[in-house]
């Protein structure tokens, strides 16, 4: 089969690998779509602690059902299914209390075992007992699926952090994470949703989010000038970081009106992760700072049930479909800006 096995940071390409061995207990997805996701553009590039090379990538995948291994119970060839690539040991503390995100023992497809950057990806007994494995309906195409991934992220973030009715929120970032946060934010009721960003190119796709009502380059404005105009100078309840920049994260703090909420949501570069807040400023405005990981197994499912009922744009957010072998094409889009969510089939040419 194809698959892009990345070799070294920035070394990787189509190779032609054997097609995997049907797990016994689990089955074999022939990958219909594979969504490229921004921490796999950064895993290219500067590969990842978790990721033992060389080794195929991708976890936002939906296909068919190929070959169905013994166990397999209640799965059928020829199935259409999405995977929730989060797949939790179902055992450990965090298990019990449902929240499989933060799993002492988490398997992540693409990370601990082969991911979707491929024509073919097994898939162990594990996401099937610990229900990562969603059916789909005929009417929700391929190309559309993968984006519950990232969505439920999202989701998942906001109800964490109690994004409510009448909330200003701010977004830090205006790519797929940014302008999902801006949907689901209205969604639960936000009244204004302002957006920053430093791409132009990244801010004109924006603007086809309707979710959005201020739209704010950072190079050119003042970010918190217009916060403060535009909350009556109290600043915004929320405010997002939907990008890898530090900086960012400390300037949420000049945003932020008396006991709002801050969402960290980009992870930062490891050797470069350390912010500067003022502790003071926290304690008297009493302000609350989220971290956001992935999701549990019922945020997944929710969030497909969002591009499924059409709640959720995806039309607007898949603006790339490209064949697995542009895969240089598209992760060329997503460092420029150029689109929203880029998705790769790997059976095109
Ligand atoms: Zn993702
Ligand atoms: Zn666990």
């Amino acid at each position: 089969m194809d698959a892009v096995v990345l070799r070294a940071p920035n070394q990787f390409e189509v190779e032609e690998v054997q097609k995997p061995a049907c797990p016994e207990d689990g089955f074999v997805v022939k990958v219909m779509a594979v969504g490229l996701c921004g921490s796999d553009v950064r895993t290219f590039g500067f590969g990842h602690p978790k990721v033992t090379l060389p080794h195929i990538i991708g976890h936002e995948v939906t296909g068919i059902v190929d070959e169905v291994g013994k166990e397999a119970s209640g799965f059928k060839v020829g199935e259409r299914v999405l995977i929730n690539p989060i797949i939790p040991c179902g055992e450990c503390a965090y298990c019990k209390m449902g929240l499989g995100n933060q799993c002492s023992n988490l398997t992540v497809v693409g990370t601990q075992i082969p991911g979707g950057y491929a024509q073919y990806v097994a898939i162990p007994k594990l996401a099937i007992t610990n229900d990562c494995v969603l059916k789909i309906s005929d009417s929700l195409s391929f190309e559309h699926a993968p984006l519950a991934e990232t969505l439920a992220s999202v989701m998942s973030a906001q109800k964490y952090a109690g994004v409510k009715e009448g909330d200003t929120v701010v977004i830090i970032g205006s790519g797929p994470i940014g302008c999902l946060h801006s949907e689901v934010a209205k969604i639960r009721g936000a009244k204004k949703v302002i957006i920053s960003e430093i791409s132009d190119s990244r801010l004109d796709i924006a603007r086809n989010f309707n979710a959005i009502d201020v739209f704010v380059n950072a190079l050119k404005e003042d970010l918190r000038e217009i916060v403060l105009r535009e909350t009556n100078s109290l600043g915004a309840e929320v405010v997002i970081c939907a990008n890898p920049v530090g900086k960012t994260q400390e300037q949420a703090f000049s945003l932020i009106r008396s006991r709002g909420k801050i969402i960290f949501f980009g992870g930062l570069p490891k050797d470069n992760c350390h912010i500067t807040v003022d502790s003071n400023d926290v304690h008297y405005r009493e302000i609350a700072i989220f971290g956001a990981y992935a999701y549990t197994q019922k945020e997944f499912k929710e969030a497909m049930g969002y591009i499924e009922s059409g709640k959720i744009p995806s039309e607007k957010f898949v603006t790339n479909v490209l064949p697995l072998k542009e895969i240089k094409q598209g992760i060329d889009i997503v460092k420029k800006g150029l689109g929203i969510k880029v998705i790769l089939k790997p059976w095109d040419n």
